[in-house]
């Protein structure tokens, strides 16, 4: 599209753009929310260099659950010293939360991050349970939504800095939306690369320091917009809700054929459903991968970090898809147990 993005053309869809995700997400005024490129990855370098500054220790908190906040983790690091507030990936191989009261809260950091849905792991965060009593009041709360934002509702009252790549629930691929609360901007270090500084970013001419991703930006507009017109967030979250449910009971009622490592169900993902079949056998579960590639599901393959299957279900997969699935992975199941238990019987011959 090679429309310039300083004509009215483009200033419209920009604008268009953000004001749908504004009332989509239930933005309230006192955030501003930026279009930018270079992803989620790019955002863990801003967090730490705009935030960093706001107390003098140049501490970070970091909360590990998984391969994304894994990756942030080394970023932050960096550039500041990062305290570990807890960490599954060691714990627990990613299983199960860390217990609140041995999470290690430092008052000194600047900022505290997390992620709310290791989109590898399955690992959800839900906002509900969320301690935020342990988080001291003076310390923004910096979240990756990349692979569940527009899934649940946002509490706005107690979180500084949302962002996420556009590409899973809201848009297409090279639109990043940034979500920063009004206080947190204008603190960037001296040494922040230009890209990655809010307030620069936000007072440039346009509100575009450089050339924005214009398809990116038109392609998530029309589509949040649609979203709205849809039945807006709370369709989307009963949508999210209805689809990880059927799943989840149906591997719950397989008698372990399906089985998720995720031990403590509460932080079961709504959007990636992560699972072994026949305790991780790898045949079969490359034969369920090649079978449902026949039956046309395809992308199931889970991470190499997080071995298995991975089913993942962004706020454009309708409930037909979800039954579709269910009922390959019942078919499978009864093809695989009863060849086990007639080879079983044979071999008792
Ligand atoms: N965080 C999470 C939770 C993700 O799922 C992803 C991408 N899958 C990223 C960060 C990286 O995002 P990007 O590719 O937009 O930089």
């Amino acid at each position: 599209m090679e429309l310039s993005h300083r004509q009215d053309a483009f200033r419209h869809l920009n604008i268009m753009c953000k004001r749908e995700i504004k009332k989509f997400l239930q933005v309230p005024d006192n955030f501003t929310i930026m279009l930018q490129q270079g992803g989620a990855t790019m955002q863990y370098t801003a967090i730490v260099k705009n935030l960093i500054g706001l107390k003098p220790f140049k501490k970070a908190m970091h909360l590990k659950t998984g391969m994304w906040s894994n990756q942030c983790f080394a970023e932050l690091k960096k550039y500041s010293e990062v305290i570990t507030v807890a960490d599954t990936i060691t714990a627990n191989d990613c299983t199960a939360m860390v217990p609140h009261d041995q999470w290690k809260i430092d008052p000194e950091a600047s900022f505290f991050s997390y992620c709310s849905n290791e989109t590898v792991n399955g690992f959800e965060i839900p906002w509900e349970t969320f301690p935020w009593h342990l988080i001291p009041k003076d310390c923004p709360v910096c979240v990756d939504m990349s692979s569940n934002i527009g899934t649940n509702h946002i509490p706005w009252e107690k979180v500084g800095v949302i962002y996420a790549g556009a590409q899973k629930n809201l848009g297409t691929a090279g639109c990043t939306v940034i979500i920063v609360r009004n206080d947190l901007m204008g603190k960037a270090a001296a040494d922040t690369p230009i890209l990655c500084d809010w307030e620069t970013f936000e007072n440039s001419p346009d509100k575009c320091y450089n050339t924005p991703c214009v398809w990116a930006i038109y392609v998530t507009g029309l589509n949040v917009s649609y979203m709205n017109q849809q039945g807006g967030l709370e369709h989307y979250i009963q949508l999210a809700k209805q689809r990880s449910s059927m799943i989840w009971s149906f591997i719950d009622s397989s008698n372990g054929f399906y089985k998720t490592k995720i031990t403590d169900s509460h932080y079961r993902s709504h959007v990636n459903i992560c699972f072994r079949i026949q305790n991780g056998d790898k045949e079969i579960e490359a034969q369920f991968i090649k079978e449902a590639k026949n039956c046309g599901i395809v992308q199931i393959t889970g991470h190499y970090f997080n071995p298995g299957i991975r089913i993942s279900m962004y706020n454009s997969q309708p409930m037909g898809g979800v039954v579709y699935l269910i009922s390959f992975m019942r078919q499978f199941m009864q093809q695989h147990t009863k060849h086990s238990s007639l080879k079983y019987a044979q071999a008792r011959l």
